[in-house]
This record gives C-alpha cells, sequence and structure tokens, in this order.
C-alpha cells in the first residue's frame, strides 16, 4: 500500500509542468497516424516508451493523459527516428491533421470553418480564429499562449510548451505548432496560406516558444 502511494506521489512530480488530457492525446494520436502510418507510430510511441499508447484508442474525455515531459518526449522519439529535419516536416504535416480532425472534437475550431464566418473580412477572421485556438488550448492543454501583434505580424506565444518541455534542442522544435496554425488559418482565410515560422523555441533556451505569422496571406504563384 505505502509502496502505491509513493508510485502515486512521483506520479504527479513528473506533470509538474501540466497535463494533455486523453481527449487532446487521442486527436494527437490519429493525426500522427494519419502521417506516420499505424507501423511507425508504434515504434515511435515505444522508443518514447510510451507503448501502452498504441494498444487502445484513449476515451475522448478529459482526463489528465501524458504529462508535458512525456508529450515532449514523443515529439523528441519522431525526431529521433527520422533525423531532426524530417522528423520536424512530418510534425508539421501532423500539426495540419490535428486542426482537421479537431474540427468535430473542439466546437470553437468549427466556427472557424462555418460558411458564415466567411463572410467577415479576413484580418478579423485571422486575428479571431487564433483567439479561439488560443482560448481552446488554454482551456484544454494547461499551456499558456497568448497573440499579440506588430505592424507587420501576429506573435503567437508559448509560455509553458508542452511540444519541447523539458527538451534541449539545436533548432526549433515545435513543428507540429506551426502546422496547427497554418492550417487553422488557412481555414479561416477560405484557402489562403500565411507564412509560420517558429523564430524562438523554450527548447533552445528561449523564455517563451513565439511564431511569427505574415499578417496577410503569402503570394502564391
Ligand atoms: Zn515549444
Amino acid at each position: 500500500m505505502a509502496q502505491r502511494l509513493e508510485t502515486g506521489v512521483a506520479a504527479q512530480d513528473s506533470r509538474e509542468g501540466g497535463y494533455f488530457p486523453n481527449k487532446l492525446v487521442r486527436l494527437l494520436l490519429f493525426s500522427l497516424e494519419d502521417v506516420l502510418g499505424s507501423n511507425s507510430l508504434r515504434a515511435v510511441l515505444t522508443l518514447a516508451r510510451l507503448p501502452e499508447l498504441a494498444e487502445q484508442a484513449l476515451p475522448p474525455n478529459f482526463e489528465p493523459a501524458l504529462s508535458f515531459s512525456e508529450v515532449a518526449q514523443l515529439n523528441a522519439a519522431i525526431d529521433e527516428m527520422h533525423g531532426t529535419r524530417s522528423g520536424q516536416q512530418l510534425s508539421l504535416r501532423a500539426g495540419h491533421a490535428v486542426f482537421r480532425h479537431g474540427i468535430k472534437d473542439f466546437g470553437g475550431l468549427l466556427s472557424v470553418a462555418d460558411v458564415a464566418f466567411r463572410i467577415l473580412p479576413l484580418s478579423f477572421r485571422v486575428r479571431l480564429s487564433m483567439e479561439v485556438l488560443a482560448e481552446i488550448l488554454n482551456r484544454y492543454s494547461g499551456q499558456h499562449v497568448r497573440l499579440t501583434e506588430t505592424p507587420e505580424s501576429y506573435l503567437w506565444i508559448v509560455e509553458r510548451c508542452a511540444i519541447c518541455w523539458g527538451l534541449q534542442v539545436a533548432a526549433p522544435a515545435c513543428s507540429i505548432v506551426t502546422g496547427l496554425l497554418s492550417e487553422t488559418l488557412y481555414w479561416a482565410s477560405g484557402g489562403r496560406s500565411f507564412q509560420v515560422e517558429e523564430v524562438t523555441c523554450a527548447g533552445l533556451g528561449d523564455p517563451a516558444c513565439m511564431f511569427r505569422i505574415g499578417r496577410a496571406p503569402s503570394v502564391t504563384a
């Protein structure tokens, strides 16, 4: 009994950064499976020391599922298995999938994809879509997200970023967020692409992860 109690305390300590709930981890895993395929996802989960996640789908509730360190472990395992550059490219694509799958799970995102939303001015839709996303993440992910702007860009700032929690990396490591933001803006703008770039990363020793987003869609050929 005493031993079980001790284990429980240790588990709580490792959650010091916060946790992602089942519903969010379930969405993350569906999205990673889309991009990696189920065999590669299983290998990544084993490498991340989270093999139990491959066994059965998590229930769609808000009970704690993964600590921030475990979320970061998962991110790091993708890079370790595929190399940093390809790993981050895969995470970027998974971030796009998170929005698409998340539409049915997180009501606020649906409004971004709603036809009625499309009649609002573009700059309004861009700003509002990111505010909706920030609110969802602040409410359900335990991270601290805020949106600010400069004359040229929006800045998406994540204090307590789970994606790189406790990691030490050589290049910005939170491409899944870049992908999520790009896809959100794509839907909000009715199919336009915006430049999104992670300019600081806590994994590099910066105080927060910051993403710079162009105020206007990029010009496409
Ligand atoms: Zn980060």
